[in-house]
C-alpha cells in the first residue's frame, strides 16, 4: 500500500494572496531560465499551482490513503478554510484524511483546532512557521501542541526553507523543534521536505526524538542534496523514519516515486554508495505504518 501523507488543497485567488503567488512564480522563473526551461516558464501563470479537489483526486491516483490539509498563515497571504478539506474528505472517506491547520498566531487558535476535531473531523495538524511568522520555540505557543498531543493529532511542520521575502528562515531550522519533541514525547510529528537544505540537522534530531519523523517531498529536484540526504539517512540509521509524500501541488506521488527510484542516477559510473532498491521499496511501502498504525 502507498500512503500520501503530506498534500495540499488550495488556489489562487481564493486562498493565496498576489504577493504570495508572485513570489513562487518569480523564484520558479529564476530556476527555470538559468536551466534553458523558457518555454515551460512561458506558460506559467498565477493559476499554475491551483489544487482543486478535482486536480487533487487526480493527481492521487497512484496512492491508496491520502493526507490533505490547507494551510492557514495570515502573515503570508495563505488561507485555506478547514471546512473545505472537510468537505472534500467526506466525498471520498475510504481514501482521504484530512487535517487540520491553524494559524498560531491567532489568539483561539486552541479553540479552532478542537473545533476542527470535534465538528469537522479533522485528524492532525499542519504548521509552517516561516509562513505563520511564530517563533516555534516560544513557550507561549506550549498550550497548541499541549491540545495536539492531548487529542492524539500528528503534526507535519513545514520546516526548511521558502521563498516568500518576509519570511524569516530561522523559525524553519528543523533543530527549532527539538524543545516541542522533548516536552511532548508523545506527540507524533513530520519534518516536511527533510528540512532542506538543513536535511543533516533533520537526520540527527529524527535519530533521537522516537516520535519524530521526515518526509520526502519537494527534494527530488536537487538530486545532487538528494542523494547526499538519502546516504547521510543511512549512516546514522534513520531510512525508516522517512515517508513517502508529495506536498502536492509542488509535486506528484508519481513525480516523488520516480525521483526516489532514479536517486542514484547522479552518482552512477563512480564509486560512490548507493541508495539500495531495499530501501526504497521500504520508504514506498512500508515506512507509512509505524507512523499510521490504524492502516496498517
Ligand atoms: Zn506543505
Amino acid at each position: 500500500m502507498i500512503v500520501d501523507c503530506h498534500t495540499h488543497v488550495m488556489w489562487y485567488p481564493d486562498h493565496l494572496a498576489d504577493q504570495y503567488v508572485d513570489e513562487a512564480l518569480q523564484s520558479k522563473l529564476v530556476k527555470l531560465k538559468r536551466s534553458g526551461g523558457e518555454a515551460y516558464a512561458a506558460r506559467l501563470d498565477r493559476h499554475s499551482y491551483d489544487s482543486k479537489p478535482e486536480d487533487h483526486w487526480k493527481a492521487s491516483e497512484t496512492a491508496d490513503k491520502v493526507v490533505v490539509f490547507g494551510l492557514q498563515a495570515k502573515a503570508s497571504g495563505i488561507w485555506v478554510p478547514n471546512e473545505l478539506i472537510a468537505d472534500y474528505v467526506k466525498e471520498h472517506p475510504e481514501k482521504l484524511e484530512g487535517w487540520a491547520s491553524v494559524d498560531p498566531t491567532e489568539p483561539d487558535c486552541v479553540e479552532q483546532l478542537e473545533h476542527c476535531v470535534n465538528d469537522l473531523g479533522l485528524r492532525g495538524l499542519k504548521l509552517g512557521p516561516v509562513y505563520q511568522h511564530f517563533d516555534p520555540q516560544d513557550r507561549k505557543h506550549w498550550p497548541l501542541f499541549k491540545k495536539a498531543e492531548e487529542l492524539g493529532l500528528p503534526i507535519m511542520w513545514h520546516q526548511g526553507t521558502t521563498f516568500p521575502s518576509k519570511s524569516r528562515l530561522k523559525w524553519s531550522l528543523p533543530l527549532q523543534l527539538e524543545d516541542i519533541a522533548m516536552d511532548f514525547p508523545d506527540l507524533k510529528m513530520i519534518i516536511a521536505h527533510l528540512g532542506h537544505p538543513w536535511e543533516i540537522d533533520t537526520i540527527v534530531l529524527i535519530r533521537k526524538c522516537p516520535n519524530l519523523y521526515t518526509d520526502l517531498s519537494a527534494v527530488h529536484y536537487r538530486p545532487w542534496r538528494y542523494w547526499q540526504s538519502m546516504i547521510s539517512a543511512m549512516e546514522y540509521g534513520v531510512e525508516h523514519k522517512i515517508l513517502l509524500a508529495s506536498d502536492f501541488p509542488s509535486g506528484t506521488i508519481d513525480n516523488v516515486i520516480n525521483g526516489l527510484r532514479n536517486v542514484n542516477k547522479v552518482v552512477e559510473g563512480t564509486g560512490l554508495p548507493q541508495v539500495p532498491k531495499d530501501v526504497q521499496d521500504m520508504i514506498i511501502y512500508e515506512n507509512w505504518k509505524a507512523f499510521f498504525p490504524y492502516w496498517a
